[in-house]
């Protein structure tokens, strides 16, 4: 029986705290790095990481500022590629073997990603962590965590959110205390609704490519395994 394989989408802002003035704060990349070589290893099946780089750079910081928006978006592609290495660092130092690879070439410091090849180390049973999205100016992480997702055939996009909430809700639970969280949602009710949790091009990306997403607390303890096992947490859309 072939493993499971599954994309899992995580912010930059996850690699960072509010107890530490760095973009990167290292005690929380070991806690994370912890989750998943642990969830990895018990679990027996095959993981994909696209780290973001909101921590350091979006994009969007470069508007009104009068950096043009290309540019801009490759400041935020590279910011990836600092995440990435970071979460590398700390995966592999519990053991667990990891790739970079990045969708913009730097020989240097990551493999360049090619689909196969990428296949081919989650078969080795190495977690493969994705770096600079698709390389692409324009989209963020999120799409790209939805392309590669289908790329490579996984069966699932877990989007793991790193503000406390763990899922969608019908308003936002930090204003309002009577917020409800969807435990199952269409593609169409997230459209519809406005739920935005994610980009709309990752959205309708999914939907049209019949990919579910799981969206849930990735920095509860324990979560994260939670979700790589099929329970039942979180917002499951599809
Ligand atoms: N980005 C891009 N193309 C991609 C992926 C990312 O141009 O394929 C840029 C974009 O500017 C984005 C930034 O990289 O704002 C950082 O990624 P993202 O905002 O998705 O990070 P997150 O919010 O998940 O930390």
């Amino acid at each position: 029986m072939s493993r499971r394989r599954l994309v899992l989408k995580m912010s930059g802002e996850a690699l960072a705290s509010s107890a530490s003035d760095e973009t990167i704060d290292a005690a929380v990349v070991e806690r994370l790095a912890g989750e998943i070589a642990t969830a990895r290893n018990e679990l027996d099946l095959e993981l994909a990481i696209m780290v973001g780089g909101g921590n350091i750079w979006r994009g969007t910081t470069g508007e009104g500022k009068g950096i043009d928006r290309a540019t801009s978006d490759t400041m935020g592609m590279l910011a990836t590629v600092i995440n990435a290495l970071a979460l590398q660092d700390a995966v592999e130092r519990l053991g667990q073997p990891t790739r970079v690879m990045s969708a913009v070439h730097m020989a240097e410091v990551a493999e360049p990603y090619i689909r196969r090849r990428a296949i081919r180390h989650l078969e080795k049973g190495r977690v493969v962590i994705f770096a600079a999205g698709m390389g692409n100016p324009y989209f963020t992480t999120d799409t790209s965590a939805a392309l590669r997702a289908a790329e490579i055939e996984a069966e699932m996009l877990l989007k793991g959110t790193h503000s406390g909430v763990d899922g969608v809700y019908n308003a936002d639970p930090k204003l309002d205390p009577t917020a409800v969280r969807f435990d199952s949602l269409s593609f169409m009710e997230v459209v519809q609704g406005d739920l935005r949790m994610m980009d709309l091009t990752a959205i309708t990306f999914c939907k049209d490519n019949k990919l579910p997403i799981l969206v849930f607390d990735l920095m509860g303890p324990g979560q994260l395994r939670r979700a790589l096992a099929g329970e039942q947490i979180g917002t499951l859309i599809r």
